[in-house]
């Protein structure tokens, strides 16, 4: 065993700020230490855990694909891909779908979809617009297409090509849109860049601009799919349908697993396009099936939007009683609880020593991100705890 911390810093590049806690179980929405304390996890994985720690469905699904069969390749067919495609097409506006192992895998295909398109239909078209303060992962081409300039300053010069503005502007959307235009590339509420919810109209004013100029509409709901706003997909809440769609985090529940979806007409890619070895392998579209059944048929989806408006509704209870809460925004169970002062790592430490895991997604913004799972006393707990952090900063 020995003292873990101290052995990762020995040998682990020291990329991740990571906290003074190793995590040895969980179950439902509750984790623990290798000290046996146990912590309420509103962080999930990063919003991945869909179905919390342990799920006992979900850990047979893994343990019987496991039995029978955990990869195979992209050279033969598999069941579980096809029954997890099958579901993502028929509960989603897109017509075709390719599987990975990440965020940045599918947003990587999407924006080679793209380009492939742009050559055949904007007459070489490729630059593609994106916003700042988005984000779209951690690869050359995705750091060259997320909004945060200090992700690919160091690693220059990164993939050509991606042009920024701000999120929530359409004018400078129609301002920046040229010949060379191919595709925008938005995240229906950005997630990592603060959890920004669009202003009403947005998302439908940049679906049509679209439609005027032949643009394709990509939307990466890698944070915001699979149910955690409160609808299957974000962009269904606007009234809107993306062209390409990029999905990860919580499709496998935990399970490292990424898909891309497009039209019909955005399907650009022929035999030789693209490929993944472990793409869509048995053992984590088994995990991604189940995850997406119990969505569906399990009343996740109906338990995400009622905790996500209670949820909203205690933060905003807040909100009114402290000074240093000054507003709450997201949706479903993707929020944010904004603060007067640069103060969120404090609130998140304090309510870490007091059993409670969040992140502050900024200096001054704290995010609530739990399995879709998560309890109404869960919610109560975490938001109680809050309000404690929140008291113990006010009376310094
Ligand atoms: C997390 C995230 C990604 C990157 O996903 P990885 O699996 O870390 O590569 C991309 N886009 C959005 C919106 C994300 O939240």
């Amino acid at each position: 065993m020995g003292n873990i911390p101290s052995r990762e810093a020995a040998i682990h590049m020291q990329t991740a700020r990571r906290l003074p806690i190793t995590l040895v179980r969980g179950k439902g929405t509750h984790v623990w230490d290798d000290d046996g304390n146990n912590y309420l996890d509103f962080i999930a994985g990063i919003a991945s855990n869909t179905l919390g720690h342990a799920d006992s469905g979900l850990a047979e699904a893994i343990a019987k694909q496991a039995k029978t069969l955990i990869h195979v390749s992209n050279i033969f067919y598999s069941e579980p891909q096809i029954e997890l495609g099958e579901m993502l097409i028929e509960h989603s506006a897109l017509d075709r779908v390719f599987f990975v192992n990440s965020g940045a895998e599918a947003n990587e295909a999407a924006i080679k979809l793209a380009r492939k398109w742009g050559i055949q239909n904007r007459d070489g078209g490729y630059e593609i617009i994106a916003t700042n303060d988005g984000f779209h992962g951690r690869t050359m081409t995705t750091v060259a297409a997320s909004g945060t300039p200090a992700y690919r300053e160091p690693f220059g010069p990164t993939t050509p090509g991606f042009v920024f503005v701000d999120y929530n502007n359409i004018d400078q959307i129609k301002e920046s849109t040229t010949p060379r235009t191919a595709a925008i590339m938005i995240e229906p509420i950005q997630g990592e860049g603060g959890v920004n919810v669009p202003s009403e109209g947005y998302l439908e004013a940049v679906r049509s601009w679209c439609d005027q100029q032949n643009l394709l509409l990509i939307l990466d709901e890698i944070q915001t799919g699979v149910g955690r706003t409160g609808t299957v997909w974000a962009y269904e809440q606007a009234g809107i349908e993306p062209d390409i769609m990029t999905s990860a985090k919580g499709i496998g529940g935990g399970v490292p697993l990424g898909a891309v979806l497009s039209k019909e007409h955005a399907s650009v890619f022929e035999p030789g396009d693209h490929g993944s070895t472990f793409g869509g392998n048995p053992l984590a579209t088994a995990a991604g099936a189940y995850v997406f059944r119990e969505l569906i048929d399990g009343g996740i989806l109906e338990n995400a939007r009622a905790r996500g408006e209670q949820l909203s509704h205690r933060l905003n209870g807040l909100v009114d009683r402290h000074p240093l809460a000054i507003a709450e925004d997201g949706r479903g169970l993707l929020r944010r609880l904004e603060l007067s002062e640069e103060l969120s790592v404090d609130v998140v430490t304090h309510a870490r020593e007091m059993g409670l895991l969040l992140n502050p997604v900024r200096p001054n913004r704290v995010r609530f991100i739990p399995p879709l799972n998560v309890t109404e006393d869960e919610i109560n707990q975490a938001v109680d705890i809050v309000e404690e952090s929140l008291t113990k900063l006010e009376e310094k």
